[in-house]
């Protein structure tokens, strides 16, 4: 069984570990950066963003996680987990990890329309859209050639995007009970190893 490791520095973790659970599969809090030679994988939770970026420094996550991800180990950021993992973002802070080829904006939604749900389609899950919440998402503005977009919402933003082993939602699959997203993230998993 594929072992998923949750960053629990900050953010909603537990609610990962829940999803996780919820459909069998075995999720460890990652707290220390020799924690992760544990798992298989790692989820970035959403959260704060600078808050989460503040604590890799701390805890002297960037360079492990650069190299793991540079290794295939696979990497799913949803929310401020996709800010983590962006190579650029329009804003000043924080400074990103630099993991995947994408430019982000932070907060793209406005304060007017801060949190909703939508239905969308995202490639790679079958039967059906998947309702995807938003609370003050980022969106990608901007991807590299090797990124490929899963879903973007009507005005044409993406917000659910891979490169490889990484993945990133502007969205919260976490707050859901519909647990495909990450069944496909284990699925990813699977056959990196
Ligand atoms: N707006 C937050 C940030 O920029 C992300 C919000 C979230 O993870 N739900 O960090």
């Amino acid at each position: 069984m594929v072992r998923v490791g949750v960053l629990a520095v900050q953010g909603d973790f537990i609610e990962h570990s829940h999803a996780l659970e919820r459909v069998g599969l075995e999720s460890v809090e990652i707290r220390l950066p020799e924690e992760l030679e544990s798992v298989d994988g790692l989820i970035i939770p959403g959260g704060e963003s600078t808050t989460i970026v503040q604590l890799i420094d701390i805890y002297k996550f960037r360079d492990s996680l650069k190299a793991k991800s540079s290794k295939g180990f696979p990497i799913w950021g949803t929310c401020a987990g996709m800010i983590v993992m962006a190579s650029e973002l329009t804003d000043k802070r924080p400074d990103p990890l630099q993991l995947m080829d994408i430019v982000v904006t932070r907060n793209a939604f406005g304060r007017q329309v801060d949190s909703f749900e939508a239905d969308i389609s995202v490639s790679g899950i079958d039967d059906g859209p998947f309702r995807a919440v938003f609370i003050r998402a980022p969106i990608v503005t901007k991807v590299g050639k090797q990124v490929e977009v899963l879903s973007k919402l009507d005005n044409g933003n993406a917000v659910a995007v891979r490169q490889k082993n990484l993945l990133a939602t502007a969205f919260h699959p976490e707050l859901t009970s519909d647990s495909r997203m990450h069944l496909l993230f284990a699925k990813m998993i699977e056959d990196s190893t």
